[in-house]
């Protein structure tokens, strides 16, 4: 039984930036925090994800940094794929004045499990897809599941990932497309990988003309003696099959991941060839046009919004608006800090269309353009953001303002 003077939380999906928010949240006593995920029980499709600064001090904050470990990413090969040549070798770390645990790959299932291990009993349930949503007169909002229940909370938190139905409820207009770039993933034994030169050495980008191979470990050896490694293989240029092309984790055979390697480096191609029938996974990329109020993408950002919202409503709480209130709170935060990440994709976008031309006359130079532009411009406001700052920064301002 909830107390009327309880605000209730219905977060929808149980990914990272779901899970974030409700242990975040569930550290408020006003509230009542129920996630509702359409999966019959905890699952992560997926191979490995990269945790650097921004990610630690989020997941410290949550108290769910403890169990997350991975492999060091101190140093990062990027090399023509089709010819080795070593375009680049980063020693130092992009955070190497950030977090002392330093950015690290990691199997995003330790992610997941950290953060789960972290959210209260009886909070998630399984099997729970919401199919729709719609206001109600008295100013809550009533979420209807395929299994026929429906709930209506005083505020929805649509963490439902790229298909998100939460969106596309509210921003009808706001249709996904599918980019043409798609990549295959997998996690395999590294001492599978380790009699073929240079692959296992260290993290490793190998850039094609149309894609490229990253090379990577995904545990941490002190921890594991038969560690995974991980091998992402992107391509720029799939077409879309109606139906086929789909942004979660499918089966793909060998032939297929093969094909968009065959005029990669022998290196490459005899790495991706280990790999055992059945194992990849392909997911297709899917984007949509800027909303002009914040959401945002990446598991860090997604974590990030889930602690700024519970700081918010936790501001808001005994105000007159407290939800409306959060929310701008939310929004004044969030919105500019995604329109300098916008600026910065932009920026490099620009900047490799001028390169393209080079792609055919001088395919070396183009690799090493694009190698120097991914690598330029400073990333410190992504990957060292301390969200606790952030917030203690909000607070100042205010109290000035006032
Ligand atoms: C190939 C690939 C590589 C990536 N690599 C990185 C990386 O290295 N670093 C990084 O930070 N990010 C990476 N990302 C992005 C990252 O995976 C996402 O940004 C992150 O998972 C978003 O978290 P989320 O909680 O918002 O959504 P998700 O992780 O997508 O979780 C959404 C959850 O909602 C559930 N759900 C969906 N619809 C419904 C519904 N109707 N009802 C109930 N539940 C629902 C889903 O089952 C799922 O559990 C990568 C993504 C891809 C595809």
């Amino acid at each position: 039984m909830i107390a009327k003077s309880l605000t209730t939380v219905a977060i929808i999906g149980g990914g990272p930036g779901g899970l974030a928010t409700a242990i975040a949240l569930s550290e408020l006593p006003s509230f009542h925090v129920t996630l509702y995920e359409q999966s019959p029980e905890p699952r992560e499709a997926g191979a490995g994800i990269s945790l650097s600064t921004n990610a630690w001090k989020i997941l410290d904050l949550l108290e769910a940094s403890d169990g997350v470990k991975g492999g060091p990413q101190a140093n990062t090969y990027q090399r023509n794929g089709h010819t080795g040549k070593v375009l680049r070798l980063q020693e130092q770390p992009e955070n190497s004045a950030g977090d002392v645990r330093g950015s690290i790959r990691a199997r995003r299932t330790r992610l997941q499990s950290a953060l789960l291990a972290r959210v209260l009993p009886d909070t998630i349930v399984y099997n729970k897809k919401l199919v729709s949503l719609e206001s109600v007169p008295d100013g809550g909002v009533r979420l209807n599941f395929k299994d026929g229940t429906e709930v209506i909370p005083d505020l929805v938190v649509g963490a439902d990932g790229i298909r998100s139905i939460v969106r596309r409820i509210l921003f009808p207009n706001h249709e996904l497309h599918f980019t043409g770039n798609t990549a295959w993933r997998v996690l395999i034994q590294k001492s599978s990988l380790t009699h073929i030169p240079d692959v296992t050495d260290a993290t490793a980008w190998w850039w094609g003309q149309n894609g490229h191979v990253y090379f990577s470990d995904v545990d941490d050896e002190t921890e594991n003696p038969d560690p995974y490694f991980e091998i992402t293989v992107r391509s720029y240029t799939e077409p879309e099959a109606p139906g086929l092309t789909v942004p979660w984790g499918i089966s793909a055979t060998n032939d297929k991941v093969a094909s968009r390697v065959s005029k990669f480096d022998k290196r490459v191609r005899d790495a991706v060839a280990v790999v055992p029938e059945g194992h990849w996974r392909e997911f297709a990329g899917y984007a949509g046009p800027r909303l002009e109020r914040a959401f945002g993408s990446g598991a860090t950002f997604a974590m990030e919004d889930g602690w700024i919202l519970a700081r918010a409503l936790e501001e808001k709480r005994l105000s007159d608006s407290p939800i409306q209130g959060a929310l701008d709170i939310f929004d004044r935060i969030r919105s500019p800090y995604y329109h300098k990440m916008y600026e910065h994709i932009d920026n490099n976008h620009d900047k490799m269309q001028q390169q393209t031309k080079l792609k055919t006359h001088n395919l070396d130079e183009f690799l090493q353009a694009r190698v120097d532009n991914i690598l330029g411009g400073n990333k410190d406001f992504i990957y060292k953001n301390d969200i606790r700052k952030v917030w203690e920064d909000y607070v100042t301002a205010l109290a000035v303002e006032n």
